[in-house]
């Protein structure tokens, strides 16, 4: 949720529980990952290290000396979670990127990518009573490509089977720690942001009422809490119109950066020896190194040269008269520790309404899907209640320079 659409909704009385907290606590605009993925950012949030020390750069990523694509899980995170650094008993709910769950003191439920409910509950024996909820680990974002509608509907239904597991196990657990995460409100901007732009819209008023619904069991936990007790409320990335989908892959294969063998396979596995450079989603580019892939090309007294050539590449690029990056970071700008050697070499933020891809078989540069709505990296928002000492969250400018934050976590954390 965008730090706007908070503001937008505590102002208009969309959020009055929110607005209030607002009014009480400490309340920011606050920058997301490189990139802005739920996978990347969330592993952050929870270990509180940046991916060069968690290992999580992406939804996807690459075996070793391979183009052969992974999807890293819950086992990949290189870092350890927060819940499993202290002695206190805490209850996770729906973090993304925590699949499959292991042993920890208290409950953890994984969000998405959950696929078997047996590895997305510990403890075990409280599967049952989930299912007697009706938890639904995700909503069912095909119902969205079928009939609006019907996904509306799931999307109803898998909040409140979120809400009646939180209301049981924030009960039922004597916890130190309780973490709730909604996830439906990122499937919901995906698809129907247009829905909350446009007042006449079909499902302007549902897409509130989704809101209104999550502002309730907000309301509920800030009255539910003590006075001693922190709040944290916060947003892993922002929201904003979705105008471009821009494919990466298409652009470098145009200008032979990217190269393919001979024949119908066109995917990342079968590129060939001419390749230069090569992007994973959303926009993270790979110069294609001698030593580090099998068909690589790349020497290392090159990459300096073959990075500007990038750089231009990507800072010239325009569509409509519309700059389309950002931002474009060198991973040693964005990343520390031990796993930069598996960082992109470049990733790329797109501008305003410019949704950033890899897609190696797209065969255009640009195309608009049917998603309206797009993450931003700069419009997250954080809001914090309770005893806190107030010098750790200080005033930030709208905008924070990214190298600064890189500087100042180089810490020994
Ligand atoms: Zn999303």
């Amino acid at each position: 949720m965008p730090f706007e659409m908070i503001k937008d909704f505590a102002e208009t009385g969309v959020m009055p529980n929110t607005a209030e907290l607002i009014s009480n606590g400490i309340f920011r605009k606050m920058n997301s990952s490189i990139p802005e993925v739920s996978s990347v950012a969330w592993s952050s949030i929870i270990t509180g290290q940046n991916p060069g020390r968690h290992g999580i750069f992406g939804f996807m990523d690459l075996f070793d000396n391979s183009y052969k694509i992974k999807f890293p899980n819950f086992n990949d995170l290189k870092a350890e979670p927060f819940w499993c650094r202290w002695e206190g008993k805490s209850v996770i709910i729906n973090v993304p990127s925590t699949y499959p769950v292991r042993e920890m003191n208290g409950v953890h439920i994984s969000g998405f990518v959950s696929i078997d409910i047996r590895k997305s509950v510990h403890p075990g024996f409280l599967i049952p009573k989930l299912e007697e909820l009706d938890y639904r680990l995700d909503v069912d974002s095909q119902k969205a490509h079928k009939d609006l509608g019907l996904f509306m509907k799931d999307l109803d239904q898998t909040l409140s089977s979120r809400i009646k597991a939180y209301r049981y196990l924030w009960d039922y657990i004597d916890w130190q720690v309780f973490m709730l995460t909604f996830t439906g409100t990122d499937r919901l901007m995906h698809f129907l942001w247009s829905a909350y732009e446009d007042e006449n819209h079909q499902y302007h008023d549902l897409f509130l009422d989704h809101f209104r619904r999550i502002d309730e069991v907000i309301g509920e936990i800030a009255g539910n809490i003590g006075d001693e007790d922190l709040l944290v409320v916060l947003s892993d990335h922002g929201f904003e119109r979705l105008d471009y989908d821009v494919y990466i892959s298409y652009l470098l294969a145009q200008k032979r950066f990217l190269q393919f063998k001979k024949g119908p396979d066109i995917s990342l596995e079968n590129i060939s020896d001419g390749t230069k450079a090569f992007v994973l989603d959303p926009a993270r580019i790979y110069l294609n190194l001698k030593g580090k892939f099998p068909c690589g090309a790349v020497d290392s007294s090159e990459r300096e040269s073959l990075l500007c050539r990038l750089e231009n590449l990507f800072n010239s690029l325009e569509i409509d008269g519309r700059k389309v990056i950002r931002d474009i970071y060198r991973k040693e700008q964005l990343y520390s520790g031990p796993y930069l050697e598996n960082a992109p070499d470049l990733v790329l933020v797109g501008a305003k309404g410019f949704n950033l891809k890899a897609s190696v078989k797209a065969d255009r540069l640009t195309d608009k899907a049917i998603f309206s709505g797009k993450h931003t990296q700069d419009s997250a928002f954080l809001l914090v209640k309770g005893i806190v000492d107030m010098s750790i969250v200080p005033e930030m400018p709208a905008v924070w320079d990214v190298k600064d934050i890189v500087e100042k976590s180089k810490g020994p954390a």
